[in-house]
């Protein structure tokens, strides 16, 4: 757990709390010792923690894991321990297992699997595969993360994917809420009073209400690039030149953005509608114009933001513009600029990030 120590399921519940999340991925949940501790959590009534896990399995495909119980994370653990030096060990275990052998077991025990940040160019299912059965065979996956370096739009027209629920996640690495919930889900479920099975359903079932994530350009290999100058090609051009930049003959690596177009061969599918957004404090950071969203100046308007209006996402979502422009104009003005997709956007390649400003 390459996390920061006060990551802990309180901490992480009282930083949801602040966001305006009330379902939860534990993360990690193969592991003992977090297990346990999550276990011994007492999760408020009005949130879920899910059981849920990456792990790698083979051709480093990473997959994202939502599990009904602790009793099934404990299962899946013994299950893969003959084929991993790790699952006792590392959040994210070393599984030498094909997704089809990973997703059977899953499946068995009542769990849902997908594949994790599925476009991002190295360890996922579109950096190794060129289809979802060539991953995970007869099995049938239950979702996709799209991962920070996508949108929907990125999987919209991969036939493939038809049917598949769409998840925005990302993970954390520490609980304040500016690092919780970058990207996040909107889902519908049919009961009062969900638990994590109704979760579960509603994923399967593909209620989602709202995707909400970065730019996919602001990713450092969005775009068809040299990894030398960052000179932009498109894919034919990068083909003429062998895939290597005429400038300085450095290496052209190709984008995320043309490996799902070349992925792409079916009819545009209906998607949940998709906001891109970025936390809260980092809207601050550029409005007071602060070299870091951790500033004295910075955390105290987001403290102020959040006793006017209540939770994050909220302000981020559905607070009117007006009531947040009365309160801070240019606040008000670049979360407007946020939901209407007012934003210049330039992109990143070759290892180099995107950047986008205010329109
Ligand atoms: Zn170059």
């Amino acid at each position: 757990m390459a996390s920061s120590a006060r990551m802990l399921p309180e901490a992480i519940l009282n930083g949801c709390r602040l966001k305006g999340i009330s379902v939860i991925g534990t993360g990690d949940i193969l592991h003992p010792v977090w297990r346990e501790m999550w276990e011994k959590t007492s999760v408020p009534v009005d949130m879920i923690a899910v059981p849920t896990t990456e792990v790698e399995g083979a051709d480093r495909v990473h997959h994202l894991i939502l599990l009904p119980d602790y009793d099934a994370a404990r299962d899946l653990a013994d299950a893969l321990i003959p084929f991993s030096k790790n699952v006792e060990k590392n959040g994210r275990p070393q599984v030498k297992l094909q997704g089809e052998d990973i997703a059977r077991r899953v499946h068995d025990l009542g769990g849902m699997i997908g594949p994790a940040h599925a476009f991002t160019p190295w360890t996922s299912l579109y950096a190794s595969h060129n289809s979802v059965a060539s991953c995970y065979g007869d099995e049938q996956i239950d979702l996709l993360e799209l991962g920070l370096s996508a949108d929907s739009g990125y999987g919209s027209r991969i036939a493939d994917l038809a049917g598949v629920p769409f998840l925005t996640n990302s993970d954390a690495h520490s609980p304040e809420p500016a690092k919780l919930g970058r990207e996040f889900t909107r889902i519908e479920t049919n009961s009062n009073h969900p638990d994590t099975m109704a979760v579960l359903d509603a994923v399967k079932a593909g209620t989602i209400v709202m995707n909400a994530g970065f730019f996919p350009e602001e990713g450092k290999y969005n775009r068809t690039a040299c990894t030398r100058c960052f000179t932009p090609y498109s894919l034919s051009e990068a083909e003429e030149h062998k895939w290597k930049c005429p400038i300085d003959k450095g290496r052209i690596k190709k984008g995320v953005r043309d490996r799902a177009e070349e992925l792409s061969s079916g009819p545009e599918t209906q998607r949940p509608p998709y906001l891109h957004i970025i936390p809260l404090a980092e809207i601050i950071q550029r409005t007071l114009g602060t070299c870091s969203p951790t500033t004295k100046k910075c955390s105290d308007l987001y403290q102020r933001c959040l006793v006017a209006f209540g939770d994050e996402i909220s302000i981020l979502t559905e607070t009117p513009i007006d009531d947040i422009r009365e309160f801070h104009l240019e606040l008000g003005d670049a979360v407007s600029a946020f939901r209407e997709g007012r934003i210049v956007l330039h992109p990143g390649g070759g290892g180099q990030y995107g950047t986008f400003s205010l329109g």
